[in-house]
C-alpha cells in the first residue's frame, strides 16, 4: 500500500495514550476494521474494536507450561500482558474456508468459484514475534506462483488480504513465562515486517513508521519529539525484557542435532504425556496445515469443497491410500518438532518456530519443546558444535 507521508521513517516521535482513540477513529476512516487485545472470557483475544475503550488496560498474564492466567496490573498500561492463544493467522488464513461448489445446471455440472469479500484489516497489537510468524507464512502462502501452476482461491485469498492490511506491533517491555523471542532472533524489538511499531511508556508510545503505509498514519496523529530520557527509557525497557525471557532455547545446529537424534528414548517419554490433542498446532501462529472436506446438499443439488485447518497431530493427517501411516504419538510429536525446528529450514529457508511460547501455555498438559530440545541436547554427543553456515539454516543468535 503506497500513501504520501511527510513522517520522517528513521525519526521516533512520542505519541500520547489519550491519542489511541484518533488512531482507531483515523484509521475506521480510511475503512479499516481494526483489530485489538480484547478481554474474552478471562483470556486477552484479538477481536474487532471501534473504539479505544475496548482494549484491555491494567492487566498482566502469567503463562508457564500448561498455565495462563490474568492478574491485575499497572492500571496506566495497556499492553502489559504478552500474548493470548490468538495470533494474526486467523485474520489470514481462516480455520473454515469455502473454496467453491458444483451444482446441477441444465442437466449437466456448474463450478462457482467462491469468492469472500477481502476485508481491508488494521491489527494492532501485534508482537514482534507475530510479526516474524506472518513472514513465515508469507513464505508459505504468498510466494509468487510458482510456474506452470497456479494458487488455489485460498492462497489467492491470503494474499489479498496481506497486501490490504496494516500491522500495528506494540514492542515487548513485559516478555512472558514461556517466551523465548530472544532465542529464535525474534524479538523482543520488531526490527520488520510493521507498518508501526510502539514501545509503551507510562506518558505515551514511542512510535516509529516501518512503511509508507505507517507513515500516512502516524502524520495524521498528533505526535510530539520524545525527551532524550524517554527514548533511553524506551531502549532500556527492551534490553531490560530481553534479559528476562521466560525460556530459551539453544538454536546451536538444531536442525544436525534433532536428525540425528531420531531414535531419542526422549521421544518416547514425551509421548507418554502428549495426548495427541492438536492444541500446539491450533494456537501456533505458523502451522499451516489443512485439509479439504466436500459436503452434498441433496435438496439444493449442491455440492461444496471447504478447506478447514488441520492438525499433525491428528490419526487421518498422515493417511495414504494405505491407510494412516503417522501411527504413534511419538512419530506425530517428533514429527511436528523435527518440522518446527529442523526440516522447516530446508522447505522454506526460515526457522518454523518464532518463540512465541504458546503451544508451551495451552498444551493441556504442559510440554515443552525448549526442554524437549535441551533433554535431547543433553546427552548428544556432539551437543556443542560450532554454529552451522547461514545458508545451512540456523539461527545463530
Ligand atoms: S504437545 Fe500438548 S498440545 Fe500438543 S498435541 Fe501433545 S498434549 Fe496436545
Ligand atoms: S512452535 Fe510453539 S513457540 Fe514456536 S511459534 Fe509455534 S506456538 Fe510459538
Amino acid at each position: 500500500m503506497m500513501k504520501e507521508s511527510g513522517i520522517n521513517p528513521d525519526r521516533r516521535m512520542l505519541f500520547p495514550k489519550v491519542a489511541l482513540a484518533a488512531m482507531i477513529e483515523t484509521l475506521m476512516d480510511d475503512e479499516y476494521t481494526v483489530i485489538a487485545p480484547v478481554l474474552h472470557r478471562d483470556v486477552i483475544k484479538l477481536a474487532p474494536v471501534t473504539g479505544s475503550d475496548e482494549i484491555v488496560r491494567g492487566l498482566r498474564d502469567l503463562q508457564d507450561g500448561g498455565r495462563y492466567r490474568l492478574e491485575a496490573g499497572d492500571e496506566t498500561l495497556f499492553f502489559e500482558y504478552v500474548v493470548g492463544p490468538d495470533s494474526a493467522k486467523p485474520y489470514f488464513f481462516p480455520p473454515i474456508q469455502e473454496l467453491f461448489s458444483v451444482d446441477i445446471r441444465n442437466g449437466g455440472f456448474g463450478l462457482r468459484q467462491t469468492r469472500t469479500s477481502v476485508p481491508k484489516l488494521a491489527i494492532l497489537g501485534l508482537r514482534p514475534c507475530d510479526l516474524a510468524a506472518i513472514g513465515v507464512q508469507d513464505q508459505v502462502f504468498a510466494e509468487k506462483e510458482p510456474a506452470g501452476a497456479t494458487h488455489c482461491e485460498a492462497e489467492r485469498y491470503y494474499r489479498r488480504v496481506r497486501s490490504e492490511s496494516l500491522l500495528i506491533a506494540v514492542n515487548c517491555t513485559r516478555p512472558g513465562g514461556t517466551c523465548f523471542c530472544d532465542s529464535m532472533g525474534t524479538g523482543p524489538k520488531a526490527v520488520g515486517g510493521f507498518d508501526v511499531a510502539m514501545t509503551e511508556l507510562g506518558s505515551g508510545f514511542v512510535v516509529e513508521a516501518g512503511s509508507e503505509a505507517g507513515m500516512w498514519l502516524l502524520e495524521k496523529l498528533p505526535l510530539r519529539d520524545p525527551t532524550s530520557a524517554e527514548l533511553e527509557l524506551a531502549d532500556l525497557k527492551l534490553e531490560l525484557a530481553r534479559e528476562h525471557m521466560g525460556r530459551s532455547l539453544d538454536t546451536l545446529d538444531i536442525v544436525g542435532l534433532l536428525d540425528q537424534n531420531i531414535e531419542h528414548p526422549r521421544w518416547e517419554q514425551v509421548a507418554s504425556r502428549c495426548l495427541s490433542c492438536g492444541n500446539c498446532t491450533m494456537v501456533c501462529p505458523t502451522c499451516f496445515c489443512s485439509t479439504l472436506t466436500d459436503s452434498s446438499d441433496l435438496s439444493a443439488g449442491k455440492a461444496t469443497r471447504t478447506r478447514r485447518w488441520e492438525s499433525c497431530f491428528t490419526h487421518q493427517f498422515s493417511s495414504t491410500t494405505t491407510g494412516p501411516h503417522r501411527h504413534t504419538i511419538r512419530g506425530r510429536y517428533r514429527h511436528w518438532m523435527r518440522h518446527k525446528l529442523g526440516t522447516w529450514w530446508k522447505q522454506f529457508g526460515t526457522s518454523g518456530c518464532v518463540g512465541c511460547g504458546r503451544c508451551i501455555t495451552w498444551c493441556p498438559v504442559g510440554i515443552d519443546l525448549t526442554k524437549e530440545a535441551a533433554a535431547i541436547r543433553g546427552s548428544h554427543p556432539n551437543a556443542v558444535q560450532q554454529p552451522v553456515s547461514p545458508q545451512e539454516g540456523e539461527v545463530t543468535k
